[in-house]
C-alpha cells in the first residue's frame, strides 16, 4: 500500500493538525482518539511513515509495540478498567480509516458496550481531562 503523505496522522506528526497528546518518544506518538469507542480510547502511531503493519521496519514495529504496552498500562491505571482491548487495522477492506500505522488502546470492563468505530466526536474538554489522567499515570510509572 503506498503511503499518503497527507493522511491525518502524517499531518499531526508535522504539527499541521492538533492532537491531545499523552505520550511521545523518538519513534512514536500517542494521543486521544477524537471519536472514541469507549472512554479512554487512545492511539499509538509510528513516526516512521508506513500505512500498515506489513510496511513498517522491524525497528518501527518494535517501537510501536513497546509504546503500546507503556500507554496501555497507563490507560488501565488511569481508567481503572478490568481489561484493555488492543487492535490494529490494515487496509480499508479491514476497516482502516486512516492509512498510517497505529494501534488502538481501549479500556474494557465487564458488560460494557463499544461505540461505533470512528463515528462520533467526543467532547474535547472530556478528552483533555482523560488525557491528564493518562499522563499522570505515565508520570507515576
Ligand atoms: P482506523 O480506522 O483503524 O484507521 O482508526 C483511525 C482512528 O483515528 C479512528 O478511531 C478515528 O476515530 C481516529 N481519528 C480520526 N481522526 C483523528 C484525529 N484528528 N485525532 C485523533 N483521532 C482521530
Amino acid at each position: 500500500m503506498s503511503y499518503d503523505q497527507n493522511n491525518i496522522f502524517a499531518r499531526i506528526l508535522r504539527h499541521e493538525l492538533p492532537c491531545i497528546n499523552v505520550y511521545e518518544d523518538a519513534d512514536t506518538l500517542a494521543f486521544m482518539d477524537i471519536m472514541p469507542q469507549a472512554e479512554g480510547h487512545a492511539l499509538v502511531i509510528t513516526k516512521e511513515p508506513a500505512a500498515t503493519l506489513m510496511e513498517i521496519t522491524p525497528k518501527g514495529a518494535a517501537a510501536v509495540i513497546r509504546s503500546t504496552q507503556i500507554v496501555a498500562r497507563a490507560v488501565q491505571t488511569a481508567l481503572g478498567s478490568q481489561g484493555i482491548m488492543i487492535f490494529q487495522l490494515n487496509g480499508s477492506a479491514a476497516g482502516q480509516t486512516v492509512p498510517h500505522l497505529h494501534f488502538h488502546i481501549i479500556p474494557r470492563s465487564g458488560g460494557d458496550m463499544l461505540l461505533k468505530h470512528a463515528a462520533e466526536k467526543a467532547d474535547e474538554k472530556q478528552l483533555e481531562a482523560l488525557a491528564i489522567r493518562i499522563r499522570n499515570a505515565l508520570a507515576d510509572g
